[in-house]
């Protein structure tokens, strides 16, 4: 019942309607507020719990371990202090080019348009990122199209975040069409967890800018957990590959969430189903508050090895890691020097 209604109310009432306040989550879930140990609501001070009611529809009532809701309920732990975890692990400080334009790898950069998120994840490593002081406004355009045009290797652009999937279609629209007046650009990717905790978002019109644009568009979605993709979530992701639009999933590796062969192996062949292809398995960043997601090097060797044995090649997304400085994403598996 809680996730038919979910179904039918459209994306920017449930976006203006996310539950922020721990002991309403709990309560929905039927779960005791002992769940928070003391500590967790200064850790959802810090970083402000965040999370759509149709993403809590597809947690477990009664389940303090359900893997959707550890990803959001905030944690005593986050607020140890580890000298490994820091608050800019990536150095994305350093590579922030101008306002919205985050640039590190040759062929693509990030542009953030919107700072905000519609579901907070307690191991983001944007989660101290000053995105506020960070945007382009509108006028900013013309520095990025300069930017752009200096820079001829560039051939994609990514939409990232924050999520871009929270901005209004009239936004995406006027930034697509911006971006398609360039010649040397060829792909716009959208980086977003929104068609996951708010299926609703991939409506028509949407889908109709998309389809529409010159450019080649790929949707990477982030999605943990098969928990996370049920009917609706997929048929609206299939949705869009049926309007030829590229879908692909990163998930980050997560103790207590989706540290096991069997749960990695059930995601995707879950995205499958919904023609989307695994691409990404993100090893943990280091980042400040998120050490009670981490494992170990040799966890992680054990679980890969499991999944690369239970699924064909191609449904195997690849263990990556970032490493501040590097060209690319930094593959931790079967790298051999011949
Ligand atoms: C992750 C990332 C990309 C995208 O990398 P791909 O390997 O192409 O998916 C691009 N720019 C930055 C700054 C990134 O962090
Ligand atoms: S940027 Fe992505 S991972 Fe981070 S809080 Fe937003 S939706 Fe979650």
């Amino acid at each position: 019942m809680i996730n038919y209604l979910h179904q039918e109310q459209n994306w920017q009432s449930q976006l203006s309607d996310l539950i922020t306040d721990p002991l309403e989550l709990l309560n929905l879930l039927e779960l005791s507020i002992d769940q928070l140990l003391s500590g967790a609501i200064l850790a959802s001070e810090q970083f402000k719990l965040r999370v759509p009611r149709a993403f809590v529809g597809k947690m477990n009532i009664g389940d303090p371990l359900d893997p959707l809701l550890l990803q959001v309920l905030p944690h005593h732990l986050e607020l140890e202090e580890h000298p490994e975890f820091v608050t800019d692990p990536l150095g994305e400080e350093a590579a922030n080019q101008m306002a919205g334009v985050l640039h590190k790898y040759q062929s693509r950069f990030l542009l953030t348009l919107t700072g905000a998120c519609a579901i907070h994840c307690r191991y983001c490593f944007r989660r101290h990122f000053p995105y506020q002081e960070n945007l382009p406004r509108n006028d900013d355009w013309d520095n990025i199209k300069q930017y752009i045009e200096q820079n001829p290797l560039i051939n994609e652009v990514i939409l990232s975040g924050g999520d871009p999937l929270t901005l209004n279609n009239r936004k995406i629209s006027l930034w697509l069409e911006r971006l398609a007046s360039l010649p040397q650009i060829k792909i716009l990717r959208i980086h977003s967890r929104v068609p996951i905790v708010i299926p609703n978002r991939i409506d028509e019109e949407l889908i109709s800018i998309l389809k529409n644009s010159r450019l080649r568009i790929v949707v990477v979605v982030h999605s943990n957990h098969a928990a996370e993709l049920d009917d609706f979530t997929c048929s609206k992701l299939l949705q869009l590959s049926l309007h030829h639009i590229t879908v692909l999933n990163q998930a980050v590796l997560l103790k207590g969430v989706n540290d096991s062969a069997k749960t990695l192996t059930e995601l995707s062949n879950r995205l499958f189903d919904a023609r989307v292809m695994p691409y990404y398995l993100h090893v943990l960043d280091k980042v400040k508050g998120a050490q009670h997601f981490d494992l170990r090097s040799s966890e992680i060797d054990h679980i890969y090895n499991d999944v690369l044995a239970s699924l064909p090649g191609y449904l195997v997304p690849k263990l990556v890691r970032e490493i501040a400085g590097e060209k690319n994403k930094t593959p931790l598996f079967g790298v051999q020097t011949f």
